[in-house]
């Protein structure tokens, strides 16, 4: 069997304590040679700087990195300025997305959708970048309808994507479908599912509100019982995650993104357990 590519999404941290764990952590998974790895990226430009630099490490560090461009709230300008920053330290590789602005903040911008993102850097860059966008097995939360949100997953490819990376979900048929349903529109990049390791139960609960992930009862009520038995809710969410990777794994998916969100032990136990 061809061995599973895995890739590892981090964000910029904030403090010098952060920074250091950051490096720590990267250390620990790059033990599990990733395809690539990747920075997140504030809506508006927040932590532009941020990304940057930690992308620049990372690079350093012989990694592929790829930083995260969102385009809400900025002008064609200051991305203009962004992606050509980006190439000239050789980065090749880029998650292009819409973003969120902070509720109350700020304009729109100049690009309203990451299909245009997409547009504006093939535009400008022709193939330099391997450009990555994101889809949604279980629908964007702001979309209109499942089948509008797949019509606009399928045009953010059409646009000049290589590949997809969905946001994390537990029911592992919302992505078979979802991969299903982008192939009847014409979509033939990868679509990677991305993995969520669970560690933490109020965090997990509040970020998929959030995002529009849905956390199966089953799953919320067995986590919830465990109250503040951190060691429990780990050792339970290892047995559910690993179990999700290893049927997609089964139905030969092309990848898996983890949300490391700059810690290493549980990915590094899910892909350990996978025989990664
Ligand atoms: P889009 O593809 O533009 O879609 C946004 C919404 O608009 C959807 O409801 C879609 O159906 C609708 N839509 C799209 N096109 C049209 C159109 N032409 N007309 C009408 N409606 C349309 N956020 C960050 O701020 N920083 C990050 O680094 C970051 N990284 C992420 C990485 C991954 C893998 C994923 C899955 C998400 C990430 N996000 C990040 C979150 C993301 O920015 C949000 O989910 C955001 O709300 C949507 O971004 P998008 O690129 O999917 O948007």
């Amino acid at each position: 069997m061809k061995p599973i590519e895995i890739s590892f999404e981090f964000f910029p941290p904030k403090t010098p304590e952060g920074i250091e764990k950051l490096r720590e952590t990267r250390k620990q998974l790059a033990l599990l040679k990733p395809k690539f790895v990747s920075v997140t990226f504030g809506a508006g430009g927040s932590t532009q700087q941020g990304t940057l630099d930690t992308v620049l490490e990372m690079a350093a560090d012989g990694l592929e990195a790829a930083p995260h461009l969102s385009c809400i709230g900025s002008s064609k300008d200051s991305l203009r300025g962004i992606l050509n920053q980006y190439r000239s330290h050789g980065i090749r590789h880029i998650v292009a997305l819409r973003g969120d602005l902070p509720s109350g903040m700020g304009e729109v911008g100049e690009l309203r959708y990451a299909s245009e993102l997409v547009s504006f850097i093939r535009a400008e860059h022709g193939d330099w970048f391997w450009i990555e966008v994101a889809g949604y097995p279980e629908y964007h939360p702001q979309s209109r309808s499942p089948k509008h949100d797949l019509e606009n997953f399928a045009r953010k490819v059409k646009a000049g994507a290589n590949s997809a990376i969905t946001q994390y979900f537990f029911n592992a048929d919302a992505y078979f479908r979802f991969v299903d349903d982008a192939r009847k529109l014409g979509v033939d990049v990868p679509i990677v599912p991305g993995i969520m390791p669970i560690t933490n139960f109020s965090q997990l609960m509040r970020f998929s509100e959030m995002c529009g992930a849905e956390v199966p009862r089953w799953v919320a009520r067995r986590l919830e019982s465990f109250g503040d038995d951190r060691e429990a809710i780990r050792a339970f969410g290892l047995d559910v995650v690993t179990g999700l990777c290893q049927r997609l794994v089964d139905a030969g998916v092309p990848g898996l993104h983890f949300y490391t969100l700059n810690a290493s032990a549980a990915t590094k136990a899910i892909c350990e357990r996978l025989g990664v």
